[in-house]
């Protein structure tokens, strides 16, 4: 068999094997969203991310529109053996997200009751940047997803929310308090919605 031809068959066998770790990835995110929301007691949707806040026993600090240019839309830090998360204005759909976001670093990247060496290990995380592209972005993005619309719920009220067998991001959007855009990502993830 030819040099290419070998490459080539060993490039698509990496390549599937990463995408099966993607999505293994992706469902371990979700299962573990949905064992923290069970933690937590969180009844909804929409869910209250102050209150999960306050049930984990952390702060919830609101910026102001200058400190949050400065230091970032939203970040999360530990504090003693707590944790603060800060978040500046933003309309109530975005603050959802944002918190959820945020709390996904502390379980996932910073080891809050889950992780005992990771958290004692953890000094100061300030994370802000809502845009990067880091796998830990990724992934905190996929958890606060997940976190706010759970797979099941989702498919249910997106099926109900149909209107001549087209969605209605907007309606499915309210239900759960998150931003058209937030809802439409998760029903593209989740397989009903189109990429296109
Ligand atoms: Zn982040």
């Amino acid at each position: 068999m030819p040099r290419k031809q070998r490459l080539c068959i060993l490039l698509a066998a990496v390549y599937s094997a990463s995408l099966r770790m993607d999505y293994q990835r992706r469902s371990e995110i979700n299962r573990f969203a949905d064992a923290v929301r069970a933690y937590i007691g969180l009844s909804g949707p929409p869910f209250d991310m102050a209150d999960a806040i306050h049930r984990l026993d952390g702060t919830l600090v609101e910026l102001d529109e200058v400190e949050a240019s400065r230091r970032g839309e939203a970040s999360v830090c530990k504090v003693g053996d707590s944790f603060e998360v800060r978040v500046g204005p933003a309309a109530e759909t975005r603050r959802r997200f944002s918190i959820a976001h945020e709390l996904g670093h502390l379980f996932l990247h910073m080891g809050f009751r889950v992780d005992a060496d990771k958290w004692n290990n953890c000094r100061e995380f300030d994370e802000m940047n809502r845009q990067g592209t880091s796998d830990e972005e990724y992934e905190a993005h996929e958890f606060a997803g997940a976190l706010l619309m759970p797979e099941l719920a989702f498919k249910d009220v997106a099926n109900r929310l149909r209107n001549d067998g087209v969605y209605e991001t907007d309606k499915i959007a309210a239900h759960f308090g998150v931003s058209v855009h937030a809802a439409t990502t998760r029903g593209r993830w989740l397989g009903l919605f189109s990429w296109t």
